[in-house]
Protein backbone atom coordinates (compact mmCIF):
# COMPACT_ATOMS: atom_id res chain seq x y z
CA UNK A 1 0.00 0.00 0.00
CA UNK A 2 1.00 3.54 -1.06
CA UNK A 3 0.32 6.09 1.89
CA UNK A 4 0.69 9.83 1.06
CA UNK A 5 3.35 10.26 3.73
CA UNK A 6 5.49 8.45 6.29
CA UNK A 7 6.43 10.61 9.06
CA UNK A 8 9.44 9.35 11.28
CA UNK A 9 9.13 10.13 15.26
CA UNK A 10 6.18 10.91 17.39
CA UNK A 11 7.53 13.86 19.35
CA UNK A 12 5.87 17.50 19.00
CA UNK A 13 7.89 17.71 15.51
CA UNK A 14 6.20 14.56 14.34
CA UNK A 15 3.02 14.50 15.98
CA UNK A 16 2.32 17.87 14.71
CA UNK A 17 2.85 16.85 10.98
CA UNK A 18 0.89 13.85 11.18
CA UNK A 19 -2.47 15.66 12.69
CA UNK A 20 -1.98 18.89 10.08
CA UNK A 21 -1.50 16.30 7.37
CA UNK A 22 -4.48 13.86 7.83
CA UNK A 23 -6.85 17.00 8.82
CA UNK A 24 -5.97 18.30 5.39
CA UNK A 25 -7.59 14.84 4.31
CA UNK A 26 -3.81 12.73 3.84
CA UNK A 27 -3.54 9.23 4.59
CA UNK A 28 -0.46 9.51 6.99
CA UNK A 29 1.34 6.77 8.49
CA UNK A 30 3.22 7.81 12.09
CA UNK A 31 6.46 5.78 13.28
CA UNK A 32 7.69 5.72 16.93
CA UNK A 33 10.33 3.91 18.29
CA UNK A 34 9.27 4.59 21.91
CA UNK A 35 6.44 4.25 24.05
CA UNK A 36 4.57 6.66 25.58
CA UNK A 37 3.82 7.73 28.16
CA UNK A 38 7.40 7.97 28.92
CA UNK A 39 9.66 11.30 30.25
CA UNK A 40 11.97 13.19 27.73
CA UNK A 41 15.27 15.03 28.45
CA UNK A 42 13.65 18.38 28.46
CA UNK A 43 12.92 22.09 30.53
CA UNK A 44 8.97 21.61 29.52
CA UNK A 45 8.65 25.49 28.82
CA UNK A 46 6.56 25.86 26.19
CA UNK A 47 6.69 29.07 24.97
CA UNK A 48 3.91 30.76 24.30
CA UNK A 49 4.05 31.84 20.42
CA UNK A 50 3.17 28.13 19.99
CA UNK A 51 0.37 27.83 22.18
CA UNK A 52 -2.22 28.68 20.15
CA UNK A 53 -0.91 25.95 17.53
CA UNK A 54 -0.65 23.60 20.61
CA UNK A 55 -4.35 24.38 21.12
CA UNK A 56 -5.14 23.33 17.34
CA UNK A 57 -3.65 20.47 17.79
CA UNK A 58 -4.70 18.72 20.67
CA UNK A 59 -7.83 16.83 19.89
CA UNK A 60 -10.73 18.19 22.85
CA UNK A 61 -10.30 14.79 24.91
CA UNK A 62 -6.57 14.97 25.04
CA UNK A 63 -6.06 18.73 25.65
CA UNK A 64 -5.63 18.56 29.76
CA UNK A 65 -2.09 18.71 29.91
CA UNK A 66 -2.55 22.27 28.08
CA UNK A 67 -6.01 23.36 29.98
CA UNK A 68 -3.73 22.46 33.49
CA UNK A 69 -0.58 23.47 32.62
CA UNK A 70 1.56 26.13 34.68
CA UNK A 71 1.80 29.40 33.77
CA UNK A 72 4.98 30.80 33.32
CA UNK A 73 5.22 34.31 33.92
CA UNK A 74 8.56 35.39 34.91
CA UNK A 75 12.79 33.91 34.58
CA UNK A 76 15.27 35.05 36.83
CA UNK A 77 18.67 34.27 35.49
CA UNK A 78 21.06 33.19 37.75
CA UNK A 79 24.92 34.23 36.63
CA UNK A 80 28.27 34.65 38.80
CA UNK A 81 26.35 35.03 42.03
CA UNK A 82 24.09 38.20 40.39
CA UNK A 83 20.10 37.40 39.56
CA UNK A 84 18.51 39.15 36.26
CA UNK A 85 14.80 38.63 36.63
CA UNK A 86 12.16 39.70 33.62
CA UNK A 87 8.80 38.58 32.89
CA UNK A 88 7.49 36.17 30.42
CA UNK A 89 5.03 38.38 28.67
CA UNK A 90 2.63 36.48 27.31
CA UNK A 91 3.38 34.01 29.95
CA UNK A 92 4.65 30.13 28.45
CA UNK A 93 2.87 27.16 29.74
CA UNK A 94 5.09 24.54 31.83
CA UNK A 95 3.91 21.11 30.63
CA UNK A 96 5.40 17.71 31.45
CA UNK A 97 6.69 15.75 28.44
CA UNK A 98 5.30 13.08 30.30
CA UNK A 99 1.71 14.52 28.95
CA UNK A 100 2.81 16.07 26.15
CA UNK A 101 4.22 13.88 23.82
CA UNK A 102 1.13 11.24 24.90
CA UNK A 103 -1.28 13.86 24.80
CA UNK A 104 -0.36 14.54 21.18
CA UNK A 105 0.22 11.08 20.04
CA UNK A 106 -3.34 10.77 21.25
CA UNK A 107 -4.50 13.58 19.22
CA UNK A 108 -3.19 12.27 15.98
CA UNK A 109 -4.82 9.11 16.34
CA UNK A 110 -8.17 10.86 17.11
CA UNK A 111 -7.31 12.51 13.85
CA UNK A 112 -6.93 9.63 11.63
CA UNK A 113 -3.42 8.89 11.58
CA UNK A 114 -2.25 5.26 11.29
CA UNK A 115 -0.04 5.64 14.75
CA UNK A 116 2.09 2.72 15.33
CA UNK A 117 4.61 2.75 18.26
CA UNK A 118 7.65 0.42 19.20
CA UNK A 119 8.40 0.58 15.51
CA UNK A 120 11.62 1.97 14.66
CA UNK A 121 12.83 2.89 11.00
CA UNK A 122 15.96 1.25 10.21
CA UNK A 123 16.52 2.66 6.81
CA UNK A 124 14.90 5.03 3.64
CA UNK A 125 15.15 4.54 -0.20
CA UNK A 126 14.35 6.51 -2.78
CA UNK A 127 14.04 10.15 -3.40
CA UNK A 128 9.87 9.50 -4.09
CA UNK A 129 7.77 7.65 -3.83
CA UNK A 130 10.21 6.07 -1.01
CA UNK A 131 10.48 2.63 0.73
CA UNK A 132 10.86 2.68 4.49
CA UNK A 133 12.69 -0.41 5.92
CA UNK A 134 11.23 -0.78 9.89
CA UNK A 135 11.31 -3.62 12.51
CA UNK A 136 7.57 -4.04 12.16
CA UNK A 137 8.56 -4.76 8.49
CA UNK A 138 8.62 -2.36 4.95
CA UNK A 139 6.29 0.58 3.89
CA UNK A 140 5.57 2.82 1.06
CA UNK A 141 4.76 6.53 0.64
CA UNK A 142 4.62 9.53 -2.04
CA UNK A 143 6.43 11.59 0.50
CA UNK A 144 8.21 11.63 4.01
CA UNK A 145 8.95 14.13 6.87
CA UNK A 146 12.01 12.64 9.06
CA UNK A 147 10.97 13.97 12.82
CA UNK A 148 13.05 11.60 14.28
CA UNK A 149 14.90 14.43 17.01
CA UNK A 150 18.63 15.35 17.41
CA UNK A 151 20.42 12.13 17.45
CA UNK A 152 18.79 9.27 15.84
CA UNK A 153 20.05 6.29 13.63
CA UNK A 154 18.77 7.99 10.70
CA UNK A 155 20.36 11.05 11.19
CA UNK A 156 24.40 9.96 12.23
CA UNK A 157 25.84 10.58 9.24
CA UNK A 158 24.80 14.00 8.55
CA UNK A 159 26.28 14.97 12.47
CA UNK A 160 30.52 14.93 12.77
CA UNK A 161 31.70 14.08 15.88
CA UNK A 162 31.30 16.88 18.66
CA UNK A 163 35.30 18.46 19.93
CA UNK A 164 32.91 18.67 23.50
CA UNK A 165 30.47 16.22 24.61
CA UNK A 166 27.87 17.53 26.06
CA UNK A 167 24.75 15.52 27.70
CA UNK A 168 20.93 16.82 29.02
CA UNK A 169 19.91 15.39 32.21
CA UNK A 170 16.21 16.02 34.06
CA UNK A 171 14.08 14.70 36.72
CA UNK A 172 11.32 15.89 38.61
CA UNK A 173 11.15 16.67 42.40
CA UNK A 174 9.23 18.18 45.22
CA UNK A 175 9.76 21.70 46.37
CA UNK A 176 6.41 23.37 48.63
CA UNK A 177 5.14 26.01 46.48
CA UNK A 178 7.47 26.82 43.25
CA UNK A 179 6.98 30.24 41.88
CA UNK A 180 5.70 30.41 38.62
CA UNK A 181 8.53 31.45 37.57
CA UNK A 182 11.74 29.58 34.83
CA UNK A 183 15.05 29.65 37.22
CA UNK A 184 18.12 29.12 34.74
CA UNK A 185 21.19 28.80 36.99
CA UNK A 186 24.41 29.09 34.81
CA UNK A 187 28.08 27.63 34.76
CA UNK A 188 31.03 27.70 33.29
CA UNK A 189 30.32 24.08 31.54
CA UNK A 190 26.71 24.33 31.43
CA UNK A 191 23.13 25.64 33.01
CA UNK A 192 20.33 23.69 35.02
CA UNK A 193 16.44 24.86 34.88
CA UNK A 194 14.01 24.81 37.68
CA UNK A 195 10.33 25.44 37.12
CA UNK A 196 6.88 24.43 38.42
CA UNK A 197 5.07 21.89 36.16
CA UNK A 198 2.04 19.84 37.06
CA UNK A 199 1.69 15.86 36.56
CA UNK A 200 -2.06 15.20 35.31
CA UNK A 201 -3.98 12.88 37.81
CA UNK A 202 -1.67 14.28 40.24
CA UNK A 203 -4.52 15.33 43.26
CA UNK A 204 -1.31 16.21 45.72
CA UNK A 205 -1.01 19.73 46.72
CA UNK A 206 2.62 19.89 47.36
CA UNK A 207 4.60 21.55 44.56
CA UNK A 208 6.58 19.83 42.00
CA UNK A 209 9.64 21.10 39.96
CA UNK A 210 10.85 20.03 36.67
CA UNK A 211 14.89 20.04 36.82
CA UNK A 212 16.78 20.04 34.03
CA UNK A 213 20.50 20.54 33.37
CA UNK A 214 22.88 20.83 30.19
CA UNK A 215 26.32 19.97 31.73
CA UNK A 216 30.15 19.39 29.48
CA UNK A 217 30.02 15.65 30.31
CA UNK A 218 33.32 16.33 31.89
CA UNK A 219 31.57 18.28 34.35
CA UNK A 220 28.47 15.99 35.89
CA UNK A 221 26.92 13.22 34.77
CA UNK A 222 24.30 13.27 37.59
CA UNK A 223 22.12 15.85 38.62
CA UNK A 224 23.51 15.85 42.97
CA UNK A 225 26.85 16.85 40.63
CA UNK A 226 25.21 19.70 38.29
CA UNK A 227 23.71 21.33 42.03
CA UNK A 228 27.40 21.68 43.15
CA UNK A 229 28.25 23.92 40.26
CA UNK A 230 25.90 26.88 41.45
CA UNK A 231 25.90 27.60 45.54
CA UNK A 232 21.92 29.15 45.61
CA UNK A 233 21.32 25.90 43.42
CA UNK A 234 22.40 23.49 45.81
CA UNK A 235 21.01 25.59 48.73
CA UNK A 236 17.77 25.25 46.98
CA UNK A 237 18.06 21.93 45.96
CA UNK A 238 18.77 20.65 49.40
CA UNK A 239 15.19 20.58 50.17
CA UNK A 240 13.83 18.61 47.01
CA UNK A 241 12.79 14.75 47.27
CA UNK A 242 12.99 12.93 44.11
CA UNK A 243 9.42 12.32 42.51
CA UNK A 244 10.57 10.94 39.22
CA UNK A 245 14.05 8.96 38.06
CA UNK A 246 16.40 10.66 36.13
CA UNK A 247 16.43 10.65 32.45
CA UNK A 248 19.81 12.01 30.56
CA UNK A 249 20.72 11.96 26.57
CA UNK A 250 23.88 12.53 24.94
CA UNK A 251 25.50 13.88 22.93
CA UNK A 252 23.98 17.89 22.37
CA UNK A 253 25.21 18.80 18.88
CA UNK A 254 24.51 22.23 17.86
CA UNK A 255 25.04 22.85 13.65
CA UNK A 256 23.37 24.71 11.48
CA UNK A 257 19.44 23.90 10.84
CA UNK A 258 18.94 21.71 7.40
CA UNK A 259 14.92 21.40 6.75
CA UNK A 260 15.47 19.15 4.10
CA UNK A 261 17.66 16.28 2.72
CA UNK A 262 17.08 14.07 -0.22
CA UNK A 263 13.90 15.10 -1.09
CA UNK A 264 12.89 14.20 2.57
CA UNK A 265 11.32 17.45 4.62
CA UNK A 266 13.32 17.65 8.23
CA UNK A 267 10.86 18.74 10.61
CA UNK A 268 11.73 19.82 14.52
CA UNK A 269 14.83 18.97 15.85
CA UNK A 270 16.05 16.43 13.47
CA UNK A 271 15.97 20.03 11.08
CA UNK A 272 17.95 21.70 13.84
CA UNK A 273 18.68 21.57 17.46
CA UNK A 274 18.54 25.15 18.92
CA UNK A 275 20.09 26.30 22.38
CA UNK A 276 17.76 24.66 25.45
CA UNK A 277 17.86 27.27 27.29
CA UNK A 278 15.89 29.65 24.87
CA UNK A 279 12.88 27.29 25.48
CA UNK A 280 11.98 27.37 22.10
CA UNK A 281 12.61 23.41 20.89
CA UNK A 282 8.58 22.32 21.34
CA UNK A 283 7.55 25.65 19.43
CA UNK A 284 10.06 25.08 16.76
CA UNK A 285 9.05 21.17 16.55
CA UNK A 286 5.16 21.93 16.31
CA UNK A 287 5.84 24.94 13.79
CA UNK A 288 7.94 22.99 11.74
CA UNK A 289 5.81 20.07 11.45
CA UNK A 290 2.86 21.90 10.61
CA UNK A 291 4.81 23.92 8.27
CA UNK A 292 5.73 20.80 6.16
CA UNK A 293 2.18 19.13 6.44
CA UNK A 294 1.07 22.46 5.04
CA UNK A 295 3.60 22.60 1.92
CA UNK A 296 2.86 19.15 1.09
CA UNK A 297 -0.86 19.74 0.68
CA UNK A 298 -0.68 20.84 -2.99
CA UNK A 299 1.59 18.17 -3.70
CA UNK A 300 -1.17 15.56 -2.26
CA UNK A 301 -3.77 17.60 -4.41
CA UNK A 302 -1.59 17.08 -7.37
CA UNK A 303 -0.41 20.65 -8.31
CA UNK A 304 3.02 20.78 -7.19
CA UNK A 305 5.99 18.43 -7.80
CA UNK A 306 7.66 17.14 -4.82
CA UNK A 307 10.95 19.00 -5.32
CA UNK A 308 9.13 22.05 -5.93
CA UNK A 309 7.15 21.33 -2.50
CA UNK A 310 10.93 20.39 -0.39
CA UNK A 311 12.20 24.08 -1.70
CA UNK A 312 9.38 25.89 -0.89
CA UNK A 313 9.58 24.32 2.75
CA UNK A 314 12.96 25.16 2.67
CA UNK A 315 12.57 28.53 1.55
CA UNK A 316 9.75 28.90 4.68
CA UNK A 317 11.53 27.35 7.13
CA UNK A 318 14.37 29.66 6.77
CA UNK A 319 12.61 32.74 6.24
CA UNK A 320 10.21 32.06 9.49
CA UNK A 321 12.46 29.60 11.93
CA UNK A 322 16.59 30.36 11.14
CA UNK A 323 15.72 33.64 12.89
CA UNK A 324 15.33 32.02 16.26
CA UNK A 325 18.95 29.58 16.06
CA UNK A 326 20.62 33.14 15.40
CA UNK A 327 19.53 35.30 18.39
CA UNK A 328 20.42 32.07 20.45
CA UNK A 329 23.37 31.53 19.60
CA UNK A 330 24.21 35.21 19.82
CA UNK A 331 23.17 34.41 23.53
CA UNK A 332 25.70 31.54 23.64
CA UNK A 333 28.42 33.20 23.15
CA UNK A 334 27.62 36.35 25.28
CA UNK A 335 27.89 33.69 28.03
CA UNK A 336 30.92 31.78 26.94
CA UNK A 337 32.57 35.22 27.11
CA UNK A 338 35.21 35.56 30.38
CA UNK A 339 34.05 36.32 33.51
CA UNK A 340 36.03 39.60 33.31
CA UNK A 341 34.39 40.76 30.06
CA UNK A 342 30.84 39.10 31.61
CA UNK A 343 30.83 40.81 34.97
CA UNK A 344 30.52 44.49 34.05
CA UNK A 345 28.08 43.15 30.71
CA UNK A 346 25.57 41.53 33.73
CA UNK A 347 25.75 44.49 35.92
CA UNK A 348 24.70 46.98 33.46
CA UNK A 349 21.56 44.38 31.94
CA UNK A 350 20.68 44.02 35.79
CA UNK A 351 20.27 48.36 36.23
CA UNK A 352 18.50 47.87 32.48
CA UNK A 353 15.80 45.35 32.93
CA UNK A 354 14.58 46.68 29.40
CA UNK A 355 17.59 44.87 27.78
CA UNK A 356 16.74 41.66 29.43
CA UNK A 357 13.28 41.69 28.18
CA UNK A 358 14.78 42.87 24.78
CA UNK A 359 17.07 40.04 24.23
CA UNK A 360 14.84 37.49 25.36
CA UNK A 361 12.22 38.91 23.18
CA UNK A 362 14.61 38.83 20.20
CA UNK A 363 14.60 35.20 20.70
CA UNK A 364 11.07 34.50 20.06
C1 LIG B 1 18.49 19.58 28.46
C2 LIG B 1 17.42 20.00 27.50
C3 LIG B 1 16.44 20.91 27.90
C4 LIG B 1 15.44 21.33 27.01
N1 LIG B 1 14.50 22.21 27.44
C5 LIG B 1 13.55 22.65 26.60
C6 LIG B 1 12.52 23.52 27.04
O1 LIG B 1 12.43 23.87 28.21
N2 LIG B 1 11.62 23.96 26.13
C7 LIG B 1 11.67 23.58 24.82
O2 LIG B 1 10.84 24.05 24.04
N3 LIG B 1 12.61 22.72 24.38
C8 LIG B 1 13.53 22.22 25.24
N4 LIG B 1 14.45 21.31 24.81
C9 LIG B 1 14.41 20.88 23.41
C10 LIG B 1 13.21 19.94 23.13
O3 LIG B 1 13.26 18.86 24.02
C11 LIG B 1 13.28 19.46 21.69
O4 LIG B 1 13.55 20.55 20.85
C12 LIG B 1 11.99 18.77 21.25
O5 LIG B 1 11.79 17.58 21.96
C13 LIG B 1 12.05 18.47 19.77
O6 LIG B 1 10.96 17.69 19.37
P1 LIG B 1 11.13 16.67 18.16
O7 LIG B 1 9.77 16.13 17.89
O8 LIG B 1 11.88 17.28 17.06
O9 LIG B 1 12.09 15.52 18.73
P2 LIG B 1 11.86 14.45 19.88
O10 LIG B 1 10.98 14.95 20.95
O11 LIG B 1 13.24 14.01 20.25
O12 LIG B 1 11.09 13.27 19.16
C14 LIG B 1 11.72 12.47 18.18
C15 LIG B 1 11.11 11.08 18.26
O13 LIG B 1 11.64 10.29 17.19
C16 LIG B 1 11.76 8.95 17.66
N5 LIG B 1 12.73 8.27 16.79
C17 LIG B 1 14.07 8.48 16.69
N6 LIG B 1 14.62 7.69 15.77
C18 LIG B 1 13.60 6.93 15.27
C19 LIG B 1 13.54 5.90 14.29
N7 LIG B 1 14.63 5.48 13.63
N8 LIG B 1 12.34 5.32 14.04
C20 LIG B 1 11.21 5.73 14.71
N9 LIG B 1 11.21 6.71 15.66
C21 LIG B 1 12.40 7.30 15.91
C22 LIG B 1 12.24 9.11 19.09
O14 LIG B 1 11.94 7.97 19.88
C23 LIG B 1 11.48 10.35 19.55
O15 LIG B 1 10.30 10.06 20.28
C24 LIG B 1 15.43 20.82 25.68
C25 LIG B 1 16.39 19.89 25.29
C26 LIG B 1 17.36 19.46 26.17
C27 LIG B 1 18.37 18.45 25.72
Amino acid sequence: MLCDVIIIGGGPAGTSAAISAARAGASVLLLERGRYPRHKVCGEFVSAESLGLLTNLLDRDHAAPLREAVRVSQARLFLDGRTLQTTVDPPAASIARLDLDAALWHSAESAGVDARQQTTVQSIAGIGPFRVATTIGEFRARALVNASGRWSNLNLASVEAPREKWLGIKAHFAEPCPEPSVDLYFFDGGYCGVQPVHVSGEVSSAGRVNVSAMVRADLASTLAEVFVQYPALYERSRGWSSLSDPVSTSPLIFRSPQPERDAVLMAGDAAGFVDPFVGDGISLALRSGALAASCLAPFFAGEASLPDTVSGYRELYERSLLPVFRASSKIRQMLRLPRTVRKPLLMLLEKAPAITRYAVRKTR
